[in-house]
């Protein structure tokens, strides 16, 4: 019977599967509010990673929690996004993967976030992994699987 240490070597290691740091679009910790808006905004992208000034990783801001924020009683106060930094609502709590796991350690987390991000061991920030990374491998392995029985 194969194990499960055995069966993830057959997936390639999240470090040759994550989009690299200097692809990735971020943030920075101080970074009011309203610049962070402009970053997922002009990106399209939904959240992205927070660093501080050394790159080490911090958290995840997203447009929701953005949103959310600037919600007054009635209306958008949307002269609240200069006074607030990202810091103080980023979601801190948020699962890394190292870039030595495998691809299967990364699928369990994928199903709760659309992406993860990935840390070396000083905690410095070294790419994200994606919905559609990982499926796209999935999709790729598959085809592969079709052909090897035609
Ligand atoms: P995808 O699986 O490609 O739809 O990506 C899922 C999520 O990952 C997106 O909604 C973004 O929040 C994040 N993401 C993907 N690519 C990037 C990138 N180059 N920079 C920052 N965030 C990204």
């Amino acid at each position: 019977m194969v194990s499960l240490e055995q069966s993830k070597l057959e997936w390639p290691k999240i470090k040759d599967l994550m989009i690299p740091s200097e692809k990735v679009a971020h943030v920075q910790i101080g970074n009011p509010l309203e610049h962070a808006l402009l970053v997922l905004v002009k990106s399209g992208y939904s959240a992205v990673p927070v660093l501080d000034p050394t790159y080490t990783f911090q958290g995840v801001i997203s447009k929701t929690k953005i949103l959310e924020e600037t919600l007054g009683i009635e209306e958008f106060e949307l002269n609240r996004l200069g006074e607030i930094q990202v810091h103080e609502i980023m979601d801190a709590e948020v699962p890394c993967l190292s870039p030595e796991d495998h691809m299967i350690d990364a699928l369990h987390k994928l199903i709760d976030y659309p992406f993860v991000c990935v840390t070396n061991e000083a905690g410095e920030f070294d790419g994200i992994v994606t919905r559609r990374s990982v499926l796209k491998q999935y999709s790729k392995h598959y085809h592969e699987i079709l052909k090897h029985y035609e």
